[in-house]
């Protein structure tokens, strides 16, 4: 059962002082896309009579084949605070169907909810925590982003006033007022950077909540004179942004990742989930770090990952296990960044643990020690692998795991492959700036 059903929906927009709906829904690339409709459509809506064009969103469908309708997630209805408070707007998440009722093979929504109901079949539900890292830049008189970080601005002002804190702080508001629960937020270690700390929730809601919190900021910020990024690596030298994603799998209620008999608590699920993890994460990470600049944030030396181990404690480690157990006992993939599509993300890491499940993986042993203070040659002893270096290499890594690319299904694989591969050779063509300071006058 729902939290609202259609003729709930219908009064609520109807007595609300609603004028528009957004019907939201996402593309394989990760971009949030909507068709608002007016409150007179609301019946239209809630019976998922609303149709649009698929031709025209990246990795959909082909031109004799674009009517799709969206299927609201009745439970998603929400007001958008940061739009006016007369003749409100509201927002629907919506499913993507085919004319004849099918779920859309291409949308990142069904992806995951296949995942998810593999997941049940085998008694578990998947619990997620995303941690949002984000740069506030200024903008320039034409309202133009700059690269000049907002807590700069605020050091050459006369009287300090910090924009970037304060968009914060609105955004941590806006979205407690969309039902939405924001368990920290807080400063980053670069200059204008910030991170809003999700509480978990079940997968499916938990990547709807990455989708506002990133609409959010981006909405907020803009609002405040200055420009959000979720880019993972836009200053050389600076830290880059992670989207870390803290992971439980739950039956009844009960956290199945807890066991008080083991040395570290940590039940054979777990170890068996970090082991799946370990084992998929070259191949998945092209879904998870999907942009050609998400490779120059995994680069050691900024508390990102670049080498494949685990650990209790240490920040330099692809999975890392934070030190509350019991019922908040999780797994930290630290490797995503928020570029990524939260929802094949999640259905791409969900499906690797879950392998591991299913052949009782065991990972290799613990890492305590600074990773990237090691030697290529204790790497070497210890078994410590690398993550691809580039999206070029992911892409190959990706192409090589069927347990990636059989999640994620025939239609977005080669989609996504074939998006990405583009970006790829657009880059590889391109002279950048620092080959010429470094090749110019030398040769
Ligand atoms: N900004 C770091 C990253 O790129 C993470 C810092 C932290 O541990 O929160 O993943
Ligand atoms: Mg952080």
């Amino acid at each position: 059962m729902g939290r609202y059903s259609k003729e709930e929906i219908i009064r609520l927009v109807e007595d609300g002082d609603i004028q528009f709906i957004r019907m939201q829904f996402t593309d394989i690339f990760g971009q949030m896309k909507n068709v608002a409709i007016t409150a007179s459509q609301i019946r239209r809506a809630v019976n998922n009579e609303i149709m649009m064009d698929g031709s025209s969103i990246e990795g959909f469908v082909r031109i004799e084949e674009s009517d799709q309708y969206l299927w609201p997630d009745l439970d998603t209805f929400a007001v958008l605070p940061w739009r006016p408070q007369y003749g409100k707007v509201a927002r629907l998440i919506c499913d993507v169907h085919n004319p004849d009722g099918t779920p859309f093979m291409g949308d990142p929504r069904n992806v995951l909810r296949q995942a998810l109901s593999r997941a049940e079949r085998m008694g578990y539900t998947f619990h997620v925590g995303p941690e949002l890292e984000f740069f506030l830049f200024q903008t320039d008189d034409n309202g133009k982003p700059t690269a000049q970080t907002a807590d700069e601005a605020s050091y050459f002002d006369l009287g300090p006033l910090d924009h970037g804190e304060s968009t914060r702080r609105e955004v941590a508001l806006a979205l407690e007022q969309m039902g939405m629960e924001v368990e920290a937020s807080h400063h980053e270690i670069a200059a204008g950077q910030h991170e809003i700390d999700l509480k978990y929730t079940e997968a499916l809601r938990a990547a709807d909540n990455i989708m506002t919190c990133k609409l959010a900021v981006k909405t907020l910020a803009q609002k405040n004179g200055l420009h959000a990024t979720f880019m993972p690596k836009p200053i050389t030298g600076a830290a880059g942004s992670g989207m870390h994603l803290n992971m439980s799998l739950f039956h009844g209620g009960k956290n199945l990742f807890f066991d008080e008999h083991t040395r570290n608590q940590l039940s054979a699920t777990a170890t068996a989930f970090i082991a799946g993890l370990l084992t998929h994460v070259r191949g998945l990470c092209a879904v998870t770090n999907p942009l050609v600049n998400s490779y120059k944030r995994l680069v050691p030396g900024y508390e990102a990952p670049c080498y494949l181990a685990w650990s209790s404690s240490n920040r330099s480690s692809l999975v890392r296990i934070p030190a509350p157990r019991g019922q908040a006992t999780r797994v930290e993939l630290r490797n995503p960044d928020p570029s990524c599509n939260p929802y094949l993300a999640m259905a791409v890491c969900l499906a690797a643990g879950l392998d591991g499940i299913e052949r009782k993986l065991t990972p290799p042993p613990e890492v305590a020690e600074n990773i990237y203070a090691m030697t290529p040659e204790t790497r070497a002893a210890h078994g410590i692998e690398s993550l691809p270096g580039t999206l070029f290499a992911a892409l190959r890594a990706m192409e090589q795991d069927t347990v990636v690319t059989d999640t994620l299904g025939p239609h977005v694989t080669a989609h996504y492959i074939g998006g990405k591969q583009r970006e790829w050779t657009e880059y590889q063509s391109q002279v950048s700036q620092w080959e010429l300071e470094r090749y110019l006058v030398a040769y």
